[in-house]
């Protein structure tokens, strides 16, 4: 596909159509725009669009979808595949400012919003009426709901609640013609033809504009527990865990797990200079929820001890108050910024059979034993759900023969698996060219037709998801 190269007259149409500021032409202002969460790319668009109602998002893609110029839709620029900035100079379409929280329905729990409003914002909005958001990641407090809906995001507690797609009832949005899908139910049963907002969940801005989200949101529970516990082996991380599903039952509501490096980096990124627990080779982090405190806190001191007794755990701890409770998960929960700070990161989101996911992690490092600027091999992730995070920093930068160590021999080593090669966050950029090794010849070509069918001049989101030719 030929796109068309902007002009000062499409600048011209954008900035009567936004008005005040709205229209960012800057280069330093459109800078951010262009890189991602992880500086894993940078775009050079020169043009990075705000609007504030769904009109205008209409009016845009109408625009561009006449002019032939390209999209790239961006949320919280959170993203860690790479599809939330642009390849070339595609037009950024922020949708920040699409940001008024809707109605929330008190008798159905159901919250009906606009898509570009921040996940921790909404999910204080629903506690005040007993209820939480249906996910819950450590991006939250910039990551937008409807760039969340756009990559079907996996997060903390999927063990609990389920994929984020099960909670999301109704979708409003924006075709690539300017034209609006409207199919913002916000009722619980509806088996009426196909369901048409399906394919819009988790294809990453490659079919169409979500503006619109009505989500089935869980009752908030009064009961929280969390425990995080020490093990010598990936094989007693995995006991604890079959445990701590017989003891815990109904009320687990996360299973985590850390290894010793992603720990410590997570540790010296907090600047933590106390351990809470003695060091270890691995880590699990259980979280349970129920209607009350007590219940919620049995069954995980049950859990310790039982866990202690069997000698599957070597030392843990349970928070006991709600600061604890914080600095636990947060050793969780920034890992993902500690990597960062580590050096440059080959980041890898597999889905794998649980007993065989660290198998991965220890053959990546023994791979990685010929390159001497490697700084990290590590591996973590939601235990819980069989996804394992596989990152691998680099201390000067990136380096090709390491990316050539990695790739694509990971992607095969997951595929003969029968796992996928992206378990939560998404293709993006970065792993489209491996969509085919997962998903077969036959489903790629099924994907192009319905990628043809919403948008025949292919203006949203190119590069991104379905393998392409950029030369
Ligand atoms: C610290 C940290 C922790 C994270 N933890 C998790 C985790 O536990 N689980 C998980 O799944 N992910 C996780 N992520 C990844 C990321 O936060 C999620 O993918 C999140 O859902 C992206 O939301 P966003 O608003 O930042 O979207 P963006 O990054 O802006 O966009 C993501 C993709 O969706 C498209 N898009 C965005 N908005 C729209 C829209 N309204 N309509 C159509 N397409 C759109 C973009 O083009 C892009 O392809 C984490 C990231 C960080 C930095």
């Amino acid at each position: 596909t030929h796109y068309a190269t902007l002009t000062d007259k499409d600048v011209s149409f954008f900035e009567r159509l936004l008005s005040s500021g709205r229209t960012i032409t800057n280069p330093d202002e459109c800078l951010p725009f262009n890189i991602d969460y992880i500086k894993s790319c940078q775009g050079q668009s020169q043009l990075v669009l705000r609007p504030k109602t769904v009109d205008e998002v209409q009016a845009i893609l109408r625009y561009c979808n006449e002019h032939q110029l390209a999209v790239c839709p961006q949320s919280g620029n959170t993203g860690l595949s790479g599809g939330s900035v642009p390849v070339f100079d595609e037009i950024i379409l922020s949708l920040r400012l699409l940001n008024s929280i809707g109605n929330f329905d008190e008798n159905s729990g159901v919250l009906t919003t606009d898509a570009g409003c921040v996940l921790e914002k909404l999910d204080t909005h629903v506690r005040q009426f007993g209820h939480i958001m249906p996910i819950d990641l450590g991006a939250k407090g910039s990551c937008l709901i409807g760039g969340n809906v756009a990559t079907n995001a996996g997060g903390l507690r999927v063990v609990r609640f389920g994929s984020l797609r099960s909670a999301v009832l109704g979708l409003e949005v924006v075709l690539p013609d300017g034209s609006l899908l409207d199919c913002l139910t916000s009722i619980r049963k509806d088996n009426t033809g196909i369901d048409l907002k399906q394919p819009f969940i988790g294809s990453e801005g490659i079919l169409g504009i979500v503006t619109r989200v009505a989500l089935a949101c869980p009752s908030l529970m009064s009961g929280v527990g969390l425990g995080f516990f020490a093990c010598s082996s990936f094989e007693q991380i995995l006991s604890t865990m079959r445990l701590a599903r017989k003891i815990c039952g109904e009320t687990l509501s996360a299973i985590e797990f850390l290894d010793e490096s992603t720990y410590n980096l997570s540790l010296k990124y907090l600047q933590r200079t106390n351990k809470p627990i003695e060091s270890n080779k691995f880590y699990i982090l259980i979280e349970t929820m129920s209607s009350t405190d007590e219940q919620a806190k049995a069954t995980l001191e049950k859990l310790a001890t039982t866990a202690l007794e069997k000698e599957f755990i070597t030392d843990g701890t349970l928070a006991q108050d709600l600061t604890q409770y914080k600095d636990i998960w947060a050793i969780r929960e920034r890992v993902s910024d500690a990597l960062v700070a580590d050096g440059y990161v080959f980041k890898y989101d597999f889905s794998l059979p649980t007993s065989r996911m660290y198998k991965l992690v220890e053959e990546t490092e023994e791979r990685m034993k010929q390159f001497s600027n490697v700084g990290n091999v590590t591996g973590f992730g939601h235990l819980g759900d069989q996804n394992l995070h596989l990152n691998v920093t680099v201390k000067d930068g990136y380096s090709d023969d390491i990316k050539q160590a990695l790739e694509p021999w990971l992607y095969e080593w997951v595929a003969k698996e029968h796992g996928s090669v992206s378990a939560e966050h998404g293709l993006g950029l970065h792993k489209s060219k491996y969509l085919e090794l997962n998903k077969g010849k036959h489903s790629l070509e099924l994907m192009k037709q319905m990628k043809n069918m919403f948008d025949p001049k292919c203006i949203l989101n190119p590069y991104k998801v379905l393998p392409y030719k950029t030369d």
